[in-house]
């Protein structure tokens, strides 16, 4: 698949690593990371970082490390890890050499807070987590001192060691940096940075029952692997004097420079793990990869390429200002893409039989039509028989005005094919259409009709080759601009776009497509954008998605 050029704006991380550079910072590398914390699939907001981080490394010759931050143990899990390693590989993106885990770093970490306690810098507090945060203060008053603030540093060190042990309950003990009770800034007033859990952890089993919390390790694990540039998205902004606090006060041999750049927010979309989780377990979609997803593993199986997903990423542009995406841009993006390397198909998605009565009983005539109008993408055969079906919105016996199909005066050209004219219509008892006897122009095969004219294309399989096939159309999965920020937290919900998924079983698809892949996405003519379903379907109904319409249609909607 052919990756459109873009042209690339020098965003100002660009321009950050670029001054470094030439400034010959770093020994002259660069040196970025992926850390997603594997409690849920990646989205398309991960992609985002993803696609910064792997590009920075790939357009400066460096290189990319990914790292699980996995300081949560109940809530991450193999499945989460091996489902981000899959999209990030698919993302066309490869990290330096073995995965790697901040858990790959708990017997570092643990030495550093014993250095910390032995300077001084951290100690055991036994209060409870609900007074500690009480002694916190807020964001105009100040924070208290723990009683437990002076500890000598033999009481902390033997405390730590017991709290190591599993001597203590979980919330009766933790470690905490000295700092500054009274920072305006809120994480650097003496901030937790080891916690008692006496869970399993998936990759260190039961060897530790304390783990560190976020804030420490994660620069910690970016100082242990010669991070250079460690992006990050803009809440972790007030976070970073803690940050540069911990590498400088444990004089780190390399200290890594943290820069913000905001988050992606798509309109119409939740892109949150917990609710993308909450969506999946309380089954309001069916799994992760769900099409209607904005997850990596849903856009995939919906039929977006890796291309158009880059592509996308880099049009929404890196900066520190929050905005909110159209997702329009998103559906632009794959559009963009498969117009150019989707191969064309027809599919008859609402079948009608037409029957061509001066066509000859088992005749059939084998057509090559070209697999996409202006790329070279080969052939396709399609079979002219008497009997075919049209699609029913293509015929209208009292038209509407500008109508452009067939109709009782109007003939109409079948893609590829002959021009036909409708000779009589046959209806049920209900007075609905179901056959429609038509009458070919064999003079018409790449020719225009002599003395009338045709008015319109349209699609069409033959009856005697064709296969049934299900369709899936998807809408946007809310139909509220703000899912996220509508009403309360937990109201997201209520926002699920009710028509967000319509099954169409009785859809009928030309010969070339029981070939189809599902990472090969086609353009069904006239319809939008389909690929083959990964997970459901056999080989006497194939299933297909829609990936996106041709044209936006929802703009015209939403006025
Ligand atoms: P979520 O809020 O969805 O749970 P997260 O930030 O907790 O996401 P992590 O696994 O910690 O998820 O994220 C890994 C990396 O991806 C982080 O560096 C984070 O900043 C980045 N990231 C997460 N969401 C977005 C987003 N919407 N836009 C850009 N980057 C994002
Ligand atoms: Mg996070």
């Amino acid at each position: 698949m052919s990756n459109t050029e873009i042209k690339k704006p020098a965003h100002f991380i660009r321009q950050i690593i670029q001054g470094d550079l030439e400034a010959g910072k770093n020994q002259g590398k660069v040196v970025t990371r992926f850390p997603p914390e594997p409690n849920g699939y990646l989205h398309i907001g991960h992609a985002k970082s993803i696609c910064l981080n792997f590009s920075m490394a790939q357009e400066f010759d460096g290189t990319c490390n990914l790292r699980f931050d996995d300081t949560n143990p109940e809530k991450e899990s193999q499945e989460y890890i091996d489902a981000i390693k899959k999209d990030v590989r698919w993302l066309g993106y490869e990290w330096n050499a073995e995965v790697r885990f901040a858990s790959d770093y708990f017997q570092a970490l643990y030495e550093y807070a014993v250095q910390l306690i032995k300077e001084g810098k951290a100690y055991v507090d036994s209060l409870s987590p609900e007074e500690i945060r009480t002694y916190r203060g807020t964001l105009t008053e100040a924070g208290k001192h723990s009683p437990y603030r002076d500890r000598s540093i033999e009481e902390n060190l033997d405390l730590f060691e017991r709290m190591k042990q599993g001597e203590f309950d979980e919330g009766t003990q933790c470690l905490r940096a000295k700092i500054d009770m009274a920072s305006p800034n809120i994480n650097m007033r003496d901030p937790v940075i080891y916690r008692i859990r006496k869970v399993h952890h998936h990759q260190t089993g039961d060897e530790w029952c304390i783990y560190p919390m976020y804030d420490y390790t994660h620069c910690i694990s970016d100082a242990i692997e010669g991070i250079t540039h460690s992006l990050c998205t803009l809440e972790f902004e007030d976070h970073r004097p803690l940050y540069d606090w911990v590498l400088d006060e444990l004089r780190t041999p390399c200290h890594p420079q943290q820069i913000e750049f905001s988050r992606l927010n798509l309109n119409y979309t939740v892109t949150s793990k917990r609710k993308l989780k909450q969506l999946v377990d309380d089954k309001h979609v069916n799994g992760w990869d769900d099409p209607r997803m904005p997850t990596v593993s849903g856009m995939r199986r919906r039929g977006y390429t890796p291309a158009s997903i880059r592509n996308f990423c880099e049009m929404v542009g890196v900066t520190k200002s929050e905005g909110v995406v159209d997702v329009g841009m998103l559906e632009f993006a794959i559009r963009d893409d498969l117009d150019k390397n989707a191969p064309r198909a027809m599919c008859v998605i609402n079948p009608i039989k037409v029957v061509i009565e001066n066509y000859p009983d088992d005749e059939e005539l084998k057509l090559t039509l070209p697999a996409h109008p202006k790329v070279d993408m080969g052939e396709r055969e399609v079979f002219f028989t008497k009997e075919i079906y049209i699609d029913r919105a293509d015929f209208e016996e009292v038209p509407p005005p500008k109508y452009k199909r067939m109709t009782p005066e109007n003939a109409v050209r079948l893609r590829g094919a002959f021009v036909i004219k409708c000779s009589e219509i046959i209806k049920d008892d209900q007075g609905e259409v179901v056959e429609l006897r038509c009458t070919y122009d064999e003079n018409t095969l790449g020719k225009k009709p002599e003395g009338y004219k045709a008015k319109g294309v349209i699609h069409w399989v033959s009856a005697k080759h064709c296969y049934p096939a299900e369709i899936r159309l998807y809408d946007r999965l809310f139909d509220h601009e703000n899912p996220d920020n509508a009403g309360d937290e937990s109201h997201f919900i209520d926002f699920i776009n009710p028509d967000s998924l319509t099954v169409i079983d009785n859809a009928l698809v030309e010969p070339s497509l029981k070939l189809a892949n599902p990472d090969q996405p086609y353009q069904f003519e006239r319809e939008g954008y389909f690929v083959l379903d990964s997970k459901d379907g056999s080989a006497e109904k194939l299933v297909f998605n829609r990936t996106v319409t041709l044209r936006d249609t929802w703009a015209k909607i939403q006025g």
